[in-house]
């Protein structure tokens, strides 16, 4: 063995913060290290199996591949070994020194220094390996890289204060060895008994064997004494390929604990075997929280591909489409040919087949929750809406074929009632619509407040007319593909002439053209002193209490959008608002019997209609002037 190439490196700072967050916040669940490394092996022994078949000589005449615990008392040791795929050098360095998930930065930049308060986030990010510092005050790992020989095996120590140490040594087997030096106040964990059934509760279904060496009571030295022979400890088979019945909730649970990243249960699960165009397995996990990294839509998704229990990929983003990305689980195909790249995935048939069924399954699953009789489900649905609600809708846009299914599960906060919940679907609504009325209304704005106070509301308020409050950024975007629902026009009650058809009576409409004729002036003067700002000036029928509101062209992009794209820094075309004002407000009357302070009273009147639909003031030093100057006078 030599050290003379011991070298000492630095953790990326994050893992500091992470060991120190971790310890904390996981320590009344400290046993999952085990199930962390454990799920580490296996994926170990999984990526030797994918290579192996470009790479037959890597398995050395060692190919039954197993993971092996052991405890040992009198050294305070844990260790884990496996005979899989193992680590280069250069690859330990980078694997247990840096944290390579995407969107890491962003995660650590939403911790708050409060450990209470960040403790309950740890679960979204998944801690892996670093688990084995809960209970051991150091770690040491050997490893040596399938294909490379013995002496070109590397050991990995550190105690997780700040640094590591890597040096080369010679390894007999291929894979991996983790030893962990428990801490004495851990010492209970130091106890076959307890581990096999730390084993039994969160590993039992990894595929591959995990063994451990038989204990058996000795009169002679009255203790348990090691025999030199190994039994398996867990199930033993990939958890997907059995019979659904013979499976427990719980079973399925740690399943799902195991190949996320969550320490939650998930939200409900899908278990079935497609056959048909092509034959393939899929076990499919809705989860309750989003993950830290649910924005990244670079992400690739959850799902694992399997050929006929062999693992091929990880995230393997053709298996659904990128709405999904937050959807876990296992797919294994019958059919797929081993050697399958994402190249091939890309293109494959069968591949696309398998999308287009698991998309369906998860659909169905939602819709199932959404529709349920069972009122704890519809609960369970609205907990996936609030976590997942933004995401789904990407795929109005993106699944054009699932258009339909979407909107039935998309939610809303609504006008009637006091809450930004948003837990009202377009069926709701078109059960509650008004005799006569044939439109959903809804207004969009950037936050609950805006759009349940915006002016644009008052008539429909007075009429007991509901409308949807959308205040979602990604709301804008995806009304560009959700026009109808139920052959009925969603209509921006912000947006061109507003027409409510039979909900006016004959008197409105009656009043409506005389007050045309009497305010003609008016609106011609306004006009004149506003032509930099409004496109144009008109009387409106939507306001009952405010005095002006803004409303854009049937064909323009709403002020709200407009906003958006501004603050996006993406081009936005320069269209100028209408402004509406109410004859009946008494400032408005103001202005029309007066002469004094014209030009102050209708920039006073847009100004504040702008303000009122959470809009920015180009000159707000002039708006306050001109106010003050009123207040004065
Ligand atoms: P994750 O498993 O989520 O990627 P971990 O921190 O648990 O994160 O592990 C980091 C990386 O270290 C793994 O992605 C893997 O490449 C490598 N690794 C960990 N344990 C083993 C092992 N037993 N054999 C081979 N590689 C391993």
């Amino acid at each position: 063995m030599s050290t003379q190439n011991k070298e000492t490196l630095d953790f990326q700072a994050e893992i500091q913060q992470l060991l120190k967050l971790m310890i904390h916040s996981l320590y009344s669940n400290k046993e999952i290290f085990l199930r962390e490394l454990i799920s580490n092996a296996s994926d170990a022994a999984d990526k030797l199996r994918f290579e192996a078949i470009n790479h037959p000589n890597w398995y050395e005449d060692d190919s039954d591949l197993s993971i092996q615990v052991a405890v040992d008392q009198s050294k305070n040791t844990i260790t884990i070994s496996d005979n899989g795929i193992g680590m280069s050098r250069e690859e330990i360095i980078t694997n247990l020194g840096t944290i390579a998930k995407s969107g890491t930065k962003e995660f650590f930049s939403k911790l708050s220094g409060d450990q209470q308060k960040d403790a309950s986030l740890i679960g979204q990010f998944g801690v892996g390996f670093y688990s084995g510092f809960i209970v051991a005050d150091s770690i040491s790992v050997e490893s040596r890289k399938a294909g490379l020989t013995k002496e070109q095996a590397v050991r990995w120590e550190s105690a997780g204060d700040g640094a590591f140490t890597v040096e080369q040594v010679s390894k007999d087997r291929r894979g991996t060895t983790i030893t962990l030096h428990i801490k004495p106040e851990e010492s209970e964990l130091l106890n076959s008994w307890k581990i096999k059934s730390i084993i039994r509760k969160y590993s039992d279904h990894i595929s591959i064997p995990i063994q451990m060496f038989k204990e058996e009571w000795s009169e002679e030295s009255k203790s348990q004494v090691i025999k030199d022979e190994l039994e398996t400890i867990n199930e033993a088979n990939a958890l997907w390929t059995r019979n659904k019945n013979d499976i427990s909730e719980d079973q399925y649970h740690e399943f799902y604990k195991n190949i996320s990243n969550d320490f939650e249960n998930p939200l409900s699960y899908s278990h079935n075997r497609v056959e048909g165009r092509s034959e393939f397995t899929q076990l499919l996990y809705i989860p309750k929280k989003a993950p830290f990294d649910l924005w990244d839509r670079s992400k690739r998704s959850g799902i694992k591909l399997y050929v006929k229990r062999v693992f091929i990929m990880d995230d393997s983003e053709q298996l659904l489409p990128t709405y999904l990305r937050f959807i876990s689980g296992i797919i294994d195909s019958a059919d797929l040919p081993l050697n399958v790249s994402r190249e091939i995935l890309q293109e494959s048939k069968d591949v696309k087949f398998i999308r287009e069924s698991s998309t369906k399954r998860v659909l169905s699953q939602l819709e199932d929750l959404s529709s349920s009789v069972e009122e704890a489900k519809r609960a369970d649905y609205q907990l996936f809406w609030n976590a997942f609600g933004q995401v789904l809708k990407e795929g109005l846009g993106e699944d054009h074929a699932n258009v339909d299914k979407l909107s039935k599960l998309l939610r809303f906060a609504n006008s009637t009632q006091n809450s930004d919940i948003q837990n009202v679907s377009l069926s709701d609504y078109v059960s509650r619509m008004k005799e006569g009325q044939d439109k959903i209304y809804f207004v969009t704005a950037d936050s609950y407040l805006a759009a349940k106070n915006s002016p644009h509301l008052e008539i429909f308020n007075k009429k007991g007319i509901e409308v949807l409050l959308l205040t979602d950024r990604i709301d804008e975007w995806m009304l560009s593909f959700l026009t109808t629902y139920d052959n009925k026009p969603l209509t921006s009650v912000a947006k061109g002439d507003l027409d409510l058809g039979s909900l006016t009576d004959v008197s409105e409409k009656e009043e409506q053209k005389e007050a045309e004729k009497e305010f003609v002036d008016l609106l011609d003067r306004m006009k004149k002193v506003l032509s930099e700002k409004a496109k144009d000036v008109r009387l409106t029928f939507r306001l009952t209490d405010s005095p002006a509101c803004l409303v854009a062209d049937e064909n323009e992009l709403s002020g709200n959008l407009l906003r958006m794209l501004k603050a996006a820094g993406q081009p936005a075309p320069d269209s100028k608002p209408i402004l509406e004002i109410n004859t009946s407000h008494p400032l408005v009357k103001k202005v029309h019997s007066t002469s004094v302070d014209f030009e102050e009273w209708a920039h006073t009147l847009f100004d504040q209609a702008l303000i009122a639909e959470g809009g920015q003031l180009s000159d707000p030093g002039s708006f306050v002037k001109r106010l003050n100057h009123l207040l004065l006078n």
